[in-house]
């Protein structure tokens, strides 16, 4: 059976690493997306691992070769999916978790329709200022960006399927796991397990 598309965005982008992270722990059958990047690596990440790091020339060349399902430019740093890693998980039954940007997930689903998109907000402004600032991952020029852009990015609510509110961090674990285990009931990823059962009720 094959697996379905996830895509999860947030206003700026921040607070949902850690998110994420636990549900795939927690899940079985599910992979996490891993995007190629130019920007910088920061301490504590591998390549290959959050990011496929790469520098601006072989980006470009992702892109001539047509295997991006989608690419933006984020905060000044290019960002992409490649569309041949997330096909061959899920023809391999694998549900797929894309965490990309607002612009990412506008494509992602204009291109695959079935792609679930779950949007994750946190419980105020102000808290995802001071969650960003804390991360201190980023200077405060690049934060200001940031925040200016999850201003317009929050309206992005309006277009998805699902909402998570990450105020507390154990609901929205829980909220996410069952917006997937949810998925995972609809009729037409059960069709093979009805139609063994159906067969039983057969005179
Ligand atoms: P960060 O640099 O903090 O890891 O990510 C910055 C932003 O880029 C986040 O909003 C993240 O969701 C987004 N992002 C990560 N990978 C991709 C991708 O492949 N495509 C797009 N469009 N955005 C991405």
């Amino acid at each position: 059976m094959k697996g379905s598309l996830f895509i999860i965005s947030s206003p700026s982008g921040g607070g949902k690493g850690t998110l994420i992270r636990r549900v795939l722990n927690e899940l079985d059958d599910l992979t996490y997306s891993v995007s190629f990047t130019t920007r910088s690596m920061r301490p504590g990440e591998t390549d290959g691992i959050e990011y496929h790091f790469v520098d601006v020339p072989v980006f470009e060349g992702l892109i001539a070769e047509g295997d991006l399902l989608e690419y933006a430019m984020v905060h000044g740093n290019y960002y992409g999916t490649s569309n041949s890693q997330i096909s061959d998980a899920m023809r391999a039954g694998q549900d797929v978790i894309l965490e990309i940007d607002v612009q990412g997930a506008r494509i992602v689903k204009r291109k695959r329709e079935e792609a679930i998109n779950i949007f994750i907000l946190p419980p105020s402004y102000q808290v995802l200022a001071d969650r960003l600032r804390n991360r201190k991952t980023e200077s405060e020029e690049q934060l200001e960006i940031r925040l200016e852009n999850a201003r317009q990015e929050v309206e992005f609510y309006s277009s998805c399927d699902y909402i998570v509110i990450n105020d507390n961090l154990e609901k929205a674990v829980a909220d996410l796991k069952s917006v997937i285990l949810a998925e995972r009931l609809r009729r037409d990823r059960q069709t093979d397990a009805v139609r063994d059962i159906l067969t039983t009720f057969e005179p």
